[in-house]
């Protein structure tokens, strides 16, 4: 008699039931923050058994700034605690990118990065 086993190792990103209206220090606008959960799990016969590695992100919903907090903050936000995120808590990973959004004029290629020149058509961007 044989048995097979399927198993395997993957992360996945979980959005965490969380929403705080905040100013983003990022782009001043009003938004809100969006707490994340990534984690790796082993599943056996696809069926995750145990989780670890668990990291939190928060998210603006404004601009897409992304920040890290820390995973004690995290487990209690998933716990479903009452947390109120301060400045302090989160560290921030990548700015908002949204004022910062350069369109090719000659062929209307988007992008975040700071280039001066449309790395397709070489035209300069402004
Ligand atoms: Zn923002
Ligand atoms: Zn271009």
């Amino acid at each position: 008699m044989f048995f097979f086993f399927i198993f395997g190792v993957s992360s996945k990103q979980e959005k965490l039931d969380f929403n705080q209206p905040a100013i983003c220090r990022q782009c001043g606008r009003y938004g809100s923050y969006e707490v994340f959960m990534e984690y790796t799990y082993f599943s056996l016969f696809f069926i995750p058994l145990f989780k670890w590695n668990k990291k939190y992100f928060v998210r603006t919903s404004c601009c897409g700034s992304l920040y890290s907090i820390d995973a004690e903050l995290g487990n209690r936000i998933a716990r479903g605690e009452t947390v109120t995120l301060t400045e302090e808590d989160l560290h921030l990973i990548r700015s908002g990118s949204y004022r910062h959004l350069k369109r090719c004029a000659n062929c209307g290629y988007e992008t975040y990065e700071d280039f001066q020149y449309c790395p397709k058509c070489a035209n300069p961007l402004n």
